[in-house]
């Protein structure tokens, strides 16, 4: 049966060198060392939400992010009890009481939702943690960053709302030395000092996710949002050390002789030039198998080296491998929807091996189970 492998060991590894990192930053403006915040968001970037934040608690970690009122309220029921952010800013009064039953920190970005909060926190008779969320162009959440006298008017009046952070996010931080990302950082910081000036209280300060934390050294202000980073899949060049910490575990299902000249797979893309011994592997594409990153994150320059590349493997027929037993094996034909036929012959290879595919944890199917070792 098939399973998605966490890897302790290289996760433990890649915590540790963000940690390290982060230290080496020194002591924040605050004069505190710099915050982490895990970003657990997409089923934790698909190392399932609940071990995965598990992990990281036991492994230090202090603050988890999310994306959805579902995913913090499924860590609340799993008993975590750390500091939850919740980073998208919601108008939905359901989602609001949630959020408060939950004590979960809210994002705030209009006069408006900060009335549906206060009105929600009168009625449970509660104190509401948020952070102050500016955009800074992104173009999401967050009050605009140009509207300073306006965003000073929402935050004056605070009756059962406690600032514990504003915070922004960068648009293209992956791009090395960019004049974007500077003039994001430079609004960010002249909103907040607006603030301080008219003594609205901003708690800790973060724009950075992995890659502007890694690359903007600068701009690390009192926390960092990392998501990416943990997982080793950063949008810029790994020279931190980080490791991929998962993969997906299959076993070999069946082993057959096929003649030579005989077809394998949909479309008959491929004849095989000799007798060859092949395994079934039951995971496919629909498993997250070689699914390609999604390439939005790059220059149109990295886009046209990535065409060369695959160009390039395209007629050296380089193909797609997976690995048993510690041996690379290649293949054969179409990759199915739930099944791959990998090449055997000459190979040690039987029944129940484990069979090793490189995937992006985050294409893996949430219904297949994550297994820590
Ligand atoms: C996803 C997300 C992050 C983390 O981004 P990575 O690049 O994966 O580190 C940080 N902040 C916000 C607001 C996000 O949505």
């Amino acid at each position: 049966m098939k399973s998605l492998i966490v890897e302790k060991d290289l996760l433990k590894h890649n915590i540790r060198q963000i940690k390290k990192i982060a230290e080496e930053t020194g002591r924040c403006a605050d004069n505190k060392p710099l915050k982490i915040i895990a970003v657990v968001k997409g089923n934790g970037y698909g190392l399932g939400l609940i071990e995965y934040s598990k992990f990281l608690i036991e492994n230090g970690i202090n603050i988890l992010a999310v994306s959805t009122t579902e995913e913090a309220i499924e860590l609340r029921k799993a008993g975590i009890q750390k500091n939850i952010l919740m980073l998208s800013a919601t108008n939905i009064k359901r989602e609001i009481e949630l959020l408060i039953e939950n004590d979960i920190t809210l994002t705030i970005d209009s006069k408006e939702q900060i009335q549906l909060i206060e009105e929600e926190a009168e009625r449970q008779n509660k104190n509401v943690k948020a952070h102050i969320k500016i955009d800074t162009g992104f173009g999401r959440y967050g009050f605009l960053y140009s509207n300073k006298e306006e965003i000073v008017d929402a935050l004056k009046d605070l009756k059962n709302i406690k600032i514990e952070g504003t915070f922004s996010h960068f648009s293209i931080a992956f791009y090395e030395k960019n004049k974007f990302t500077e003039e994001q950082f430079t609004r960010f910081i002249d909103v907040v000092e607006f603030l301080k000036e008219n003594k609205i209280e901003t708690g800790i300060l973060h724009i950075c996710n992995s890659s502007g934390f890694l690359r903007y050294k600068s701009m690390r202000l009192s926390a960092a949002r990392i998501g990416s980073a943990f997982l080793g899949r950063i949008a810029i060049p790994n020279i931190y050390g980080l490791k991929k910490v998962a993969y997906l575990k299959s076993n070999v299902a069946e082993i057959k002789k096929i003649p030579k000249g005989y077809n394998i797979g949909y479309s008959n893309s491929y004849t095989t030039k000799k007798d060859m011994i092949v395994a079934q592997v039951p995971c496919g594409y629909a498993d997250g198998f070689n699914v390609k990153v999604d390439k939005d994150m790059f220059r149109p320059i990295d886009k046209l080296r990535y065409i060369v590349r695959d160009t390039k493997n395209f007629f050296k027929n380089e193909g797609i491998y997976v690995e048993i037993n510690g041996e690379k094996c290649k293949v054969l034909g179409r990759l199915g929807m739930y099944h791959v036929t990998v090449d055997i012959t000459g190979k040690n290879v039987k029944i129940n091996d484990e069979v090793k595919l490189e995937v992006n944890p985050m294409y893996v199917d949430s219904k297949i189970r994550r297994e820590y070792r």
